[in-house]
């Protein structure tokens, strides 16, 4: 089965699991797990900052991060459409009493640098305390240059808010813009970022920053259930990937651009972005049981109608080859009765 719907239903490969069936454990609670402690050294130093948390997802890396950074009554500044104020259950209000501030975000998914100096609230006991500016890199697949996201910093700080990342997908953009970890991570307090989308790993999500703010943030994952404890099978896996999925992340990104002009060779289908490893397509007159068939050619997706429009997110992984694309464009053509245009 070719799985497209997203890049976390990437399965660990034969020589992950290995690396999980052979780390060193211990109880990660008490700090004695020897993987994890690895794991978390490793990530910091590759990414300039002086410490590390490994958490059981992106999500509760993202809520361990506002609770470090915000107190009851504090506020975030994030995008309207940012995973941490929209697709986390507002759990920054549920966990922290900290109001979300959501601003408008420009075509390349940056907070809109111009909408932060006047929502940042002045200090009267009228207003929430506006504490920290989130970012988002990639977002639905764009990749914002340092000096991009910089724009929005430099006014985060020139109103001293705090900083975090939500660098989920942080990886393809490193790889895409071909920068160095810690220059992309410098004009940050805090990042977060996920091991088990592109790149691999079947859970987790680390959390980095300075050495106050990560120690209050594991006392926040421990009371949200997030203190493991032979965590090392889990970091074992993170490490295997950042030492070898990383720099094959370019092969998403060349396979979704394939899979992206592959596609817009056929008739009623339209290519709405290709951003990193992730393709946007239309199908106008397209079936309305076309998850259906394309399961049956063998292609997993999950399509949505409107207006006899399908559309959908198609996203590539290391369990997508460059043989599979092309499978996919016929697949679609075959499914949806188009023939290929000769051009
Ligand atoms: C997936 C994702 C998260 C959350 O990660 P989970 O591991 O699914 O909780 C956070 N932010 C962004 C941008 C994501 O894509």
């Amino acid at each position: 089965m070719i799985d497209l719907r997203s890049d976390t239903v990437s399965l660990p490969t034969p020589a992950m699991k290995q690396a999980m069936v052979d780390a060193p454990l211990g109880d990660d609670v008490y700090g004695d797990d020897p993987t994890v402690n690895r794991l978390e050294a490793m990530i910091a130093e590759r990414l300039g900052k002086q410490a590390a948390m490994l958490a059981s997802s992106g999500t509760q890396a993202n809520l361990c991060a506002l609770l470090a950074h915000c107190g009851r009554g504090d506020e975030y500044l994030a995008g309207d459409m940012a995973h941490i104020y929209r697709w986390e259950a507002g759990g920054g209000a549920v966990f922290g009493s900290i109001q979300p501030q959501p601003l408008p975000m420009l075509a390349d998914g940056l907070v809109d640098p111009a909408a932060i100096g006047p929502a940042v609230k002045p200090d009267d006991p009228h207003y929430a305390r506006s504490r920290l500016l989130c970012l988002e890199n990639t977002k639905d697949g764009m990749v914002q240059s340092i000096d991009r996201m910089n724009e929005a910093l430099a006014v985060g700080r020139a109103h001293g808010l705090a900083t975090h990342l939500d660098g989920a997908r942080m990886w393809n953009a490193i790889v895409a813009l071909g920068v160095r970890p810690d220059a992309f991570c410098a004009g940050f307090d805090t990042v977060s970022m996920c091991l088990s989308k592109g790149l691999g790993a079947p859970m987790g999500s680390l959390l980095v920053g300075p050495a106050d703010l990560i120690a209050e943030a594991r006392r926040w994952r421990k009371m949200a259930g997030g203190g493991l404890r032979q965590a090392g099978m889990i970091a074992a896996a993170g490490m295997y990937a950042l030492d070898h999925h990383v720099e094959r992340l370019a092969d998403d990104h060349a396979n979704a651009q394939q899979l992206a002009e592959g596609l817009a060779q056929l008739d009623r289908v339209e290519i709405l972005a290709q951003n990193t490893n992730m393709v946007f397509v239309n199908i106008a007159d397209a079936p309305a049981d076309l998850d259906d068939r394309l399961e049956q050619a063998g292609v997993r997706t999950g399509w949505t109608h409107t207006n006899g429009v399908a559309n959908t997110r198609l996203v590539t992984h290391l369990g997508v080859s460059e043989t599979d694309i092309a499978t996919v464009v016929a697949a679609v053509a075959q499914t949806c009765g188009i023939k290929p245009a000769i051009r």
